[in-house]
């Protein structure tokens, strides 16, 4: 139906995350429909997106500027960094606005099933955040699954001999949740109530 065009651009919409083939045909008709006010402003959005934004060489976060908003933002507190899986966690932490401090993005957690070493994530530049010295203590704010307490326990044994306390948020983390699907509140709850591991 429509021409190859349509196809296409269902076939692209339907691989988005929490877009299936239905929700997909749906938005490609309302742009169809209104292709001045909606789907032209759109494609330029995107197109600008992709060529602005990087990760952070600090700390892994998407922006368009590196240092990204965070690193560079003097107010916040530089002693204090939380470690998170995605960066789908730092934003649902900075939503939720309970967190003043700078983050560092993984990129994942290790995985001995998966294949996942610790080369293959975030880990070294966060060692040598910590190594450079400044940093008071490490928050890590990794889900409640087998592979996220492996990987609190790898940064914990690394970090022991710098100095700085490290600490888990606490319970409220589902199993097998990432923090992104947290409500702000138990968010919130959960880091506060963190314990020093
Ligand atoms: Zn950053």
């Amino acid at each position: 139906m429509g021409g190859p065009e349509i196809e296409r651009l269902i076939g692209l919409l339907a691989k988005l995350p929490g877009l299936g083939p239905r929700s997909a045909r749906r938005a490609a008709l309302k742009m169809l429909q209104q292709p001045e006010s909606r789907m032209l402003p759109l494609a330029a959005a995107l197109a600008e997106a992709a060529r602005a934004v990087t990760p952070c060489s600090l700390c892994g976060n998407l922006d368009s500027r590196d240092p990204c908003a965070i690193c560079a933002d003097t107010v916040r507190e530089r002693g204090l960094i939380c470690v998170v899986e995605s960066v789908g966690d730092l934003w649902a932490l900075e939503r939720a606005g309970v967190h003043h401090g700078l983050y560092h993005v993984l990129g994942g957690t290790l995985s001995a099933l998966g294949g996942v070493g610790p080369e293959d994530l975030n880990l070294s530049p966060l060692l040598a955040r910590v190594g450079e010295g400044g940093v008071r203590e490490v928050i890590l704010a990794l889900s409640a699954t087998v592979d996220g307490a492996a990987t609190a326990h790898w940064l914990a044994d690394r970090l022991a001999s710098a100095g700085v306390t490290i600490s888990r948020v606490a319970q409220g983390v589902p199993m097998g949740g990432a923090l992104e699907a947290l409500d702000d509140g138990t968010l919130a709850a959960a880091l506060r109530a963190r314990r020093a591991s």
